[in-house]
């Protein structure tokens, strides 16, 4: 008999990845766990769905938490010896006023939305089971052209991002490069923007491509697809409830990934607007 399968959303406790989880307890034909850094805030909302008449499952899961993601991995493999959807939604942004120094900006963004999505998917991404499906939920400040610092050496990061050949080493060689800047005060002539967020989601972008040739030469499983989305611009806490979208439009793009039927052709490794077309 075939495994029962398996989708995590991480950071489901609120926002999108609230919608998205929801979204999978209707759509997705097995068990869904809805995961989130604070157990109280977790549980409060699997409870909340379940007065919906949904029953998504919890597990603790701090991104940034190397012990936590351990334990959840641990917890997979052994609970049901494998996974089947992973949606990386979980990420922080700090506000325009923010008046914390930009170097330590640069710090948290990107080892949460980075670092944080990178050591999950290390950890998770072994135990994904052929037809996988891993959402990486980035941003339309994840496009490359987002990379806006001074010229050209923003035109140089552009180029080694975009590379086919840049490896996952040297993409945190370049996330590293760019903390280590905002702490000089210097990120703007090495080429980079003035923003820890875009940053970190060009990081996800870049990542998500490197994580699809990987599995593109994995002859281990087949049928493995990352693809990176756009949600577009959502009534969250995270934009201060300015987005004109609401949550459940804002799931629209990252559930589509999510339930990509088998073999599909496309999207693979592809950027994926709000309403889900493709994005060169
Ligand atoms: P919210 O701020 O509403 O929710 C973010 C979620 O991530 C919360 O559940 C939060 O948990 C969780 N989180 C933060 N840090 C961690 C961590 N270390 N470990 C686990 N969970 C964590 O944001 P949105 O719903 O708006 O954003 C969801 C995703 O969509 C993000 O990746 C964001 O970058 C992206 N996005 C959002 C847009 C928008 O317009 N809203 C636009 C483009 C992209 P807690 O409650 O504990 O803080």
């Amino acid at each position: 008999m075939a495994a029962v399968k398996v989708a995590v959303v991480t950071g489901g406790n609120k926002g999108i990845g609230y919608a998205i989880t929801q979204g999978l307890c209707d759509r997705y034909n097995g068990t869904v766990y809805l995961t989130a850094r604070d157990e109280n805030r977790g549980r409060e909302a699997v409870a909340k769905l379940n007065k919906l008449g949904y029953k998504p499952l919890f597990h603790q899961l701090d991104i940034e938490d190397q012990g936590s993601i351990n334990r959840f991995k641990r917890f997979i493999e052994e609970t049901h010896g494998g996974l089947d959807v992973l949606v990386n939604n979980a990420a922080i942004a700090y506000k325009n006023d923010s008046t914390d120094p930009f170097g330590k900006q640069a710090e948290d963004t990107i080892r949460i939305n980075f670092f944080g999505v990178l050591n999950t998917c290390r950890a998770l991404l072994p135990l994904m089971r052929s037809h996988g499906r891993v959402v990486n939920v980035s941003s339309s400040c994840g496009h490359l052209l987002r990379i806006n610092g001074q010229e050209p050496q923003a035109a140089e990061l552009r180029t080694k991002l975009s590379s086919p050949s840049l490896t996952e080493e040297e993409l945190c060689d370049i996330m590293r490069s760019f903390v280590k800047a905002a702490n000089a005060g210097n990120h703007y002539e090495l080429g980079y923007p003035n923003s820890c967020y875009v940053v970190s989601k060009v990081g996800v972008s870049a990542l998500s491509q490197i994580q699809q040739r990987t599995f593109d030469n994995d002859t281990s499983r087949v049928d493995m697809v990352v693809n990176h989305v756009h949600p577009g611009y959502v009534d969250t806490d995270m934009t201060s409830h300015k987005g004109p979208l609401t949550i459940e439009e804002g799931a629209v793009g990252p559930l589509y990934c999510a339930l990509l039927p088998p073999d599909v052709k496309e999207p693979r490794g592809q950027f994926i607007w709000k309403d889900c077309s493709i994005v060169d």
